[in-house]
């Protein structure tokens, strides 16, 4: 165990038993934290807000609980947010410069959760305008790089948050998936994400893009910390009607149920396509399972190639009624010298929005009209039941689903951003979880030209914590999870 405040990349057991022997503190941390990310993260870009002020005010708060002996699992973990959810007092963008100017007056659910049990928050990640997007190329701040090779693009839309772990700025994160934005990019940066059931987690306080998808999670170095943090997440909020009425969950409680036995589905969908290295890195991973004991069963989700379509339908309808509350008016963005109300609201729409949400507006409030209704959403509502019976059914004979996460690995900046299709097509594989509402987990499980690949494991509505078992126990295994990448300083040396 190492207990060097310098060394970036500490699980959470090993921070807490540093902070509680006294070996480093809180404040320590935060500080050595702080330091990396100022070295470090102008070549990143992963965070939009970094809160040094009150991290160390929170740090000291921290030390003061512990050294009275009062510490939990969380107590004194730094983290930071992707800047979606509500801080209060702390600039909440949602990536966009719609909401530049905003400081959010209450914090959301999760924040609010996590720092009751001890986290630090360090700052705010960057993200696709309104997480929309596969890449963090729609940000208002500018693309996050990614740690592995800065020439690519993190995945999206919580790229910063992914960004952040991989490149040792905190050790947790925060992110949501809505149709793949947990998963898709801590598999391109080598992480381990995970989207739990919707409804699992409070969206209260979490700037909403398609309500009906939206879901918080994520991001750690290994399963069991994503599992403590979860946790932590979870349990009924009665300011969101659509979360689960149940007690916090304990998510570590299969950490240690070994894979013999397990029933693991292969979907011939999501495995027929894939180039020969995509499909050699899975079948390294599956054979690793079978390994451990468990069994491989081949199943069929019939209706996958209809998810991207469906979504892009569901997604921008329920993205053109969210988002018209930006208005000019209220709050967020207002154009200079409106002539009247009307030009107030269209000049503030149009300079403050960026092309990728204007046209999932566009298109939303097209695929919604009178006329359109039942040819398009009403079609799209009936094709993402499909894939939900799909799903159900295939878990009549298996417990766990086992897929890439993505196609590939991590591509160039700016590859596919004119490319609308090419860049859709990235979530494939994650879009479907998110319209049947399942939990998906994502995790490191080898490497195509020293980019990190990620292989995705889907459960069974609220089966988190046996999602969660499985990759501890592939971690237990493996040591994809611990590849770090090489950071470069801007002067070109380079630092771990
Ligand atoms: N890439 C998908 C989109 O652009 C998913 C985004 C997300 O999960 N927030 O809609």
């Amino acid at each position: 165990m190492t207990s060097d405040v310098n060394s970036p990349y500490q699980d959470l057991s090993v921070i807490r038993e540093n902070l509680d022997r006294g070996t480093y503190s809180c404040r320590e941390l935060t500080e050595t934290l702080l330091s990396r990310i100022d070295l470090h993260d102008s070549n990143i870009n992963a965070f939009i807000t970094l809160s040094r002020d009150e991290a160390l005010a929170g740090a000291d708060a921290q030390d003061a609980l512990i050294a009275r002996g009062e510490a939990g699992p969380l107590t004194g973990i730094p983290i930071a947010h992707k800047d979606i959810f509500c801080t209060e007092g702390v600039k909440t963008s949602a990536g966009s410069r719609m909401l530049d100017n905003f400081t959010a007056p209450y914090s959301a659910t999760v924040v609010e959760r996590l720092e009751a049990a001890g986290c630090v928050t360090l700052g705010k990640t960057n993200l696709d305008e309104f997480a929309m997007g596969s890449s963090n190329e729609n940000s208002f701040y500018g693309p996050v790089k990614n740690p592995w090779a800065t020439s690519h693009v993190p995945g999206g839309s919580s790229g910063g948050s992914a960004a952040a772990v991989a490149a040792g700025f905190c050790p947790v994160s925060t992110g949501t998936d809505t149709g793949g934005s947990i998963r898709q990019p801590a598999s391109m940066c080598g992480v381990t994400g995970i989207k739990p059931t919707y409804g699992r987690v409070s969206r209260w306080g979490m700037i909403a893009f398609a309500s009906s998808l939206d879901q918080a999670g994520v991001f750690a170095r290994s399963a069991r910390d994503a599992a403590v943090l979860l946790s932590a997440m979870t349990g009924a909020d009665p300011r969101d009607s659509t979360c689960i009425n149940e007690p916090a969950a304990d998510l570590t409680r299969e950490l240690n149920t070994p894979l013999s036995g397990l029933r693991v589905g292969i979907p011939e969908q999501y495995m027929s396509d894939l180039d020969s290295q995509m499909s050699d890195r899975m079948a390294d991973a599956l054979r690793e399972m079978e390994q451990a004991g468990a069994t491989l069963i081949d199943i069929s989700l019939p209706h996958t190639r209809y998810a991207v379509p469906a979504y892009y339908v569901i997604a921008p309808a329920e993205c053109s009624t969210n988002l018209s509350r930006y208005d000019g008016v209220r709050f967020g963005y207002r154009c200079e010298d409106p002539a009247d109300i009307e030009d107030l609201y269209k000049r503030s729409r149009s300079e403050a929005f960026g092309d990728e949400v204007k046209q999932r507006i566009l298109v939303g409030t097209f695929t919604l009209s009178a006329g359109y209704y039942d040819a398009y959403y009403h079609k799209a509502q009936q094709i993402r039941r499909l894939i939900h019976q799909d799903f159900d059914a295939a878990f009549n004979s298996v417990d766990v689903i086992a897929a890439p996460t993505c196609p590939g690995t991590a591509f160039q900046l700016g590859e596919k951003i004119s490319d609308n299709i090419a860049m859709y097509l990235q979530d494939i594989y994650t879009i479907p979880v998110n319209l049947a509402g399942l939990p998906g987990l994502s995790m490191p499980v080898g490497q195509i030209d020293d980019l990190p690949v990620g292989m995705q494991l889907i459960g069974r509505y609220l089966d988190e914590a046996r999602l969660l078992g499985a990759a501890h126990q592939f971690q237990q295994r493996t040591d994809w999870h611990l590849a770090q990448p090489t950071l470069k300083h801007t002067t070109g040396a380079s630092d771990v």
